[in-house]
């Protein structure tokens, strides 16, 4: 066997990404090794997916040969191959891991019913475990459920309530490992009006139950209005629509702010509005992934995958910064194509995701490597510019997906779930229910070497503590910099790692002022910003965006309350805040950290 081609890893990848790969992504044999190089999964991806080609009609109909068919695949195993080992655009995790394998399960994200019955709730739960042993991540909208000590009929019992059965889910999720690679991931919603309400927003205070959900609030718009006049707001039994108590729309929302503020949970999603934007309104929207960013009828799915911002900006022949834009539109249509074709060639878990998830063909294309994108413009993430650049380069990359939509539908056809669609409505002949969602790119933005998401930097530095030695670990492209303008010393790195953070003056003289405005790290970022460049994002984008907003350790609950307030006002589908601090297991951290 010819074994050099083994033994070439892609040189494009970091020392970080490689880590990653060879620990979670890569094909291994029975002894954990690894037998295949990031170039040969890249290769495996690309020919998987392409393979979708050949399901559909080829543009020449009849008259098609062999040859031509071949041909068409090849043409587009390329494609999608150029696209990852450039690094411009990375399929989530599970497609990654999975393509042209034995599981062949493609998608991050689920949401699936939970009934108001024993039967409803462990048949879920079957799915949920399957799910999970796949590598997806589920929803569950937990408001169906009668509330705690309601009348069970049948034993002439009394229920046990959301709260208690999201704790069955917990423990089942504790106890399916992900196929080996990672542990489950859950999103438990309750509707503002559920009676148990007040059970749900602080079943996660003492961080130390139901560690495996995150948990939102879904906010309706009447519980906003009665929070705005101070009025009174019904809880509601869902099993048959009683009032089952009234209370202060105030005093509720003072308690989702509390816990937020304790430890970030609950987030909340506003889930009217969620649903007025629902495409498919004949599915209504219950639930979220588990980072929110997917907003999933029941028993649909959703393939996401990230463009890779940073690889889209270079220098002008005066070495002045540039985007190309022409280039970014032809990776956007590609990416769109390339997800489209994973909803064909996807191992679906159930036959009700098959069903739901290729009659609505939801595909979520996101964004990457912005924080990059903005240093290398020059943009600070907390100025206006900063979020009219959000505004302007979301908007052309989902009006391009939107046009590989409508031609994909001109090529293979509209969306089964056409009729009864919003698109429908307005006449607009597309393929995917929604194309694009901000996910977190929690590990892909590791293997494509960029910032996450569209978070800003979490540190600009940090102290990275290694073979009993602490270094300081200074983000390469800022040490370019400081050589570059002439103020870098080791002395100044060792204080930016101790800090995270250059925006000080006080304490980073040296540092030139435009260059502390650009390097601008998460913690330095007022909540109110945070919250505009989620609002700048979420003006073209079909789904969710998944972020995170930053607020200093001594924030008081009246500064969450605000965000939250600016959220539902800004047109945001959602919200989660992170208060400095406020958890004991913060998986990154800077020097400055308490
Ligand atoms: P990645 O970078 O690995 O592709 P993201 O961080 O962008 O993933 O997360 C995208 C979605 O994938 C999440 O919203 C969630 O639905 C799912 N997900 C993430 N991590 C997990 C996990 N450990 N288990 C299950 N699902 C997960």
């Amino acid at each position: 066997m010819d074994t050099s081609k083994r033994n070439v890893t892609h040189p494009d990848l970091s020392e970080n990404a490689l880590a990653v790969l060879r620990k979670r992504y890569l094909k291994k044999n029975e002894r954990g090794e690894p037998i295949e190089e990031p170039i040969d999964m890249f290769r495996r991806v690309a020919s998987n997916i392409a393979e979708a080609e050949r399901l559909f009609p080829h543009p020449l109909g009849d008259g098609a040969t062999e040859t031509d068919r071949e041909t068409r695949v090849a043409y587009w195993r390329v494609r999608f191959l150029e696209l990852m080992t450039s690094r411009k655009f990375m399929p989530n995790s599970p497609t990654l891991m999975n393509a042209g394998r034995e599981l062949q399960q493609l998608s991050a994200c689920f949401v699936l019913p939970v009934e108001d019955s024993i039967d409803g709730i462990y048949d879920t739960l079957k799915h949920q475990a399957v799910i999970h042993k796949s590598g997806g991540g589920t929803g569950f909208g937990f408001s169906r459920l009668r509330p705690k000590n309601d009348f069970v009929k049948s034993t002439m019992g009394v229920s046990s309530g959301p709260v208690s059965f999201m704790a069955v889910f917990d423990s089942s999720t504790e106890h399916v490992k992900q196929g080996g690679t990672r542990r489950g991931a859950n999103m438990g919603i309750l509707r503002v009006d559920h009676p148990d309400i007040e059970e749900f927003i602080t079943c996660k205070n003492d961080n130390d139950k139901v560690n495996n959900f995150n948990i939102s609030v879904a906010i309706t718009d009447a519980f906003m209005e009665a929070v705005e006049v101070d009025g009174d707001f019904d809880l509601v039994n869902p099993r048959n629509g009683e009032v089952a108590r009234t209370i202060r729309a105030r005093d509720l929302f003072a308690k989702i702010v509390e816990g937020a503020h304790r430890n970030g949970e609950p987030g909340v999603v506003f889930i009217d509005r969620i649903n007025d934007h629902n495409p498919t309104p004949q599915c209504e929207i219950e639930s979220t992934n588990p980072c929110s960013e997917a907003h999933l009828p029941a028993y649909d799915s959703c393939n996401l995958g990230s463009i890779n911002l940073e690889r889209f900006v270079g220098g002008d022949e005066t070495g002045r910064p540039i985007v190309y834009w022409d280039s970014l539109a032809d990776a956007v249509r590609v990416a769109v194509r390339f997800l489209d074709d994973v909803v064909e060639v996807n191992r679906y878990p159930l036959p009700e995701i098959e069903e739901m998830s290729k009659g609505n063909r939801r595909i979520g294309l996101g964004v990457m490597g912005f924080a990059d994108v903005l240093i290398k413009l020059g943009l600070p993430y907390d100025s206006e510019e900063g979020i009219a650049f959000a505004e302007g380069v979301m908007k052309f990359v989902d009006d391009e997906a939107w046009e590989a939509s409508r031609a994909l539908a001109e090529e293979r056809g509209v969306m089964p779930h056409f009729r009864g669609s919003l698109h429908e409505e307005r006449g607009d002949r597309v393929r995917n229910a929604t194309v694009t969602t901000i996910a977190p790119t929690g590990t892909i933005s590791i293997i494509a070497g960029c910032s996450g998401g569209i978070e800003p930097l979490f540190a600009v530095a940090f102290t990275r503590h290694q073979a009993g030695m602490e270094m300081p670990d200074v983000n390469p492209e800022f040490v370019r910099v400081a050589k570059e303008r002439g103020f870098f010393s080791e002395d100044l790195m060792n204080g930016v790692a101790k800090h995270g953070s250059v925006r000080d003056q006080n304490t980073f003289p040296d540092v030139p002022e435009d260059v502390r405005r650009v390097w601008v790290t998460a913690q330095d970022i007022s909540p109110e910003f945070h919250v505009s460049m989620q609002a700048a994002f979420q003006k073209h984008t079909s789904m969710g965006i998944s972020k995170t907003i930053n607020l200093p350790h001594d924030a008081a609950p009246a500064d969450v309350e605000d965000a939250y307030k600016l959220a539902y006002e800004t047109g945001c589908k959602g919200i989660a805040v992170y208060r400095d601090g406020s958890r004991d297991a913060q998986v990154l951290s800077t020097g400055a950290m308490r």
